[in-house]
């Protein structure tokens, strides 16, 4: 019995929403919640399974959310909106008794700026209510992590080098676009490196560092190193890690979008005013506050829509150098996913289905009784082997290789 209520209703929500429905013998009941309630409608009518309900919330008011969880009684809340509103869902998690999972750490709206204090500092309150609370169950943060844990388990007496490894070789023709919220991927992207090395961090200039590196089945591509929020919890679950980043693709024309917009101040995230024509008398104007990467959202295309035309793969995995009974060796494990098989068993591209696939693994998880502990953990805190069964058979295979050069 597994009464399961998702909040969001995007690209990484629907391909959640269709593994959820496919998984009906854990997910016994299941809703949807999100701001625009015909979006989640929309995902019912995909998938074509009546039994699944849906409701109007906003996540960012904790009254409303515990108005619905009370009425609804969901064993756990999968929470796919924004990072924004990851503290207001837990608070309401925690004052109506639910379980709690997402795939992405807290935000504030106000500063681009993502750590995992805010949520750790829920860990007591968890566990005195005997209620899970599990961080970052999508891919990066998530199966990264898991790839991690599995590889420490399984493999390494000490892990000592950790590279995690982001490549969407997939190309979606048009000019720029983002695979996932286009607010909160430039966010991520625009802002400072940083990496773990020798027990301390070390900042870098915004994309400062690159270098190319070979992906399987996809070839060299150029690889900046990004702050990535599963760093942070890696390091200190694992502390023999003696240095820790993480590399992320990009081509050299989605750059050169990103310096533009960044040049035009279109990635701001403070308010400035604007003068806009009133909507019912377009010859008055009114001030309004905006903010330039929300208005930059609404122009550019929306991830959802990316799948159709969109072809290539992702390979993301983690590359790992270690002991094993007094031996150095190497370890790389990851996962390729096909942009067209994402959209023709979802409609989503892969980047959303890489993300929604181990969200609803994370989900059945905890029903299956597997993931289920009082506190607020990150996910390599959990064991990785059922994780890892389930995702050769939910859709994301995954493949090891041993003592290959892993050129880092
Ligand atoms: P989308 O923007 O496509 O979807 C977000 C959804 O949340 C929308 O349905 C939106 O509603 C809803 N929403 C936003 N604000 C509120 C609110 N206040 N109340 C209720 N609903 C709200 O995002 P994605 O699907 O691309 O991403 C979803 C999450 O997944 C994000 O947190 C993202 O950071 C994370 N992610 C994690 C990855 C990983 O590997 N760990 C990779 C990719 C994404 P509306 O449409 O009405 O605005």
């Amino acid at each position: 019995m597994g009464k399961v209520l998702m909040i969001g209703a995007g690209g990484v929500a629907t391909v959640a929403a269709f593994k959820i429905a496919q998984n009906a013998d854990v997910f016994t009941d299941f809703m949807i919640a999100s701001r625009t309630k015909s979006k989640c409608d929309r995902i019912v009518e995909a998938i074509g399974n009546p039994n699944i309900k849906t409701a109007q919330v906003d996540a960012d008011d904790v009254e409303q959310l515990k108005a619905l969880f009370n009425d609804y009684k969901p064993e756990l809340v999968i929470n796919l909106a924004l990072p924004y509103q990851d503290l207001t869902i837990m608070e309401a998690c925690l004052a109506c008794g639910c379980s709690y999972l997402d795939t992405a750490n807290y935000e504030p709206k106000d500063e681009a700026h993502f750590e995992y204090s805010w949520q750790w500092a829920y860990k007591k309150r968890f566990e005195e209510a005997g209620l899970t609370a599990i961080l970052g169950c999508g891919f990066d943060p998530g199966v990264t992590s898991i790839f991690t844990a599995y590889a420490a388990k399984h493999h390494f007496d000490e892990i000592q080098y950790l590279d995690i490894v982001d490549c969407n070789a997939g190309n979606h023709h048009k000019a720029f676009a983002t695979n996932f919220n286009p607010e909160i991927n430039i966010r991520e992207i625009t802002q400072k490196g940083l990496y773990w090395e020798d027990g301390k961090w070390v900042e870098t200039a915004p994309l400062e560092i690159h270098k190319p590196l070979t992906y399987p089945e996809v070839g060299p591509k150029e690889s900046y190193l990004l702050h990535h929020e599963e760093i942070e919890s890696l390091v200190k679950n694992y502390p023999t890690i003696k240095r820790a980043r993480f590399w992320m693709t990009f081509g050299q024309q989605y750059l050169t979008y990103l310096d533009c917009i960044q040049n035009l101040g279109m990635s701001r995230i403070d308010e400035i005013t604007y003068e806009a024509p009133l909507a019912d008398n377009p010859s008055e104007k009114v001030k309004v506050k905006i903010v330039p990467l929300q208005f930059l959202k609404a122009v550019l295309p929306n991830p959802q829509d990316l799948g159709e035309n969109y072809d290539g793969q992702t390979s993301i995995g983690c590359r790992i150098r270690g002991i094993k009974d007094g031996k150095e060796q190497t370890y790389y494990v990851y996962n390729n996913c096909s942009h067209e098989a994402a959209y023709k068993e979802t409609g989503m591209q892969g980047v959303s289905y890489t993300t929604g696939v181990p969200a609803m693994i994370g989900a059945m998880m905890f029903f299956k009784g597997l993931w289920r502990k009082p506190g607020v953990w990150n996910v390599e805190e959990f064991d990785p082997d059922p994780f890892m069964e389930q995702l050769n058979k939910q859709g994301l295979p995954w493949h090891e290789l041993f003592n290959v050069d892993i050129e880092l």
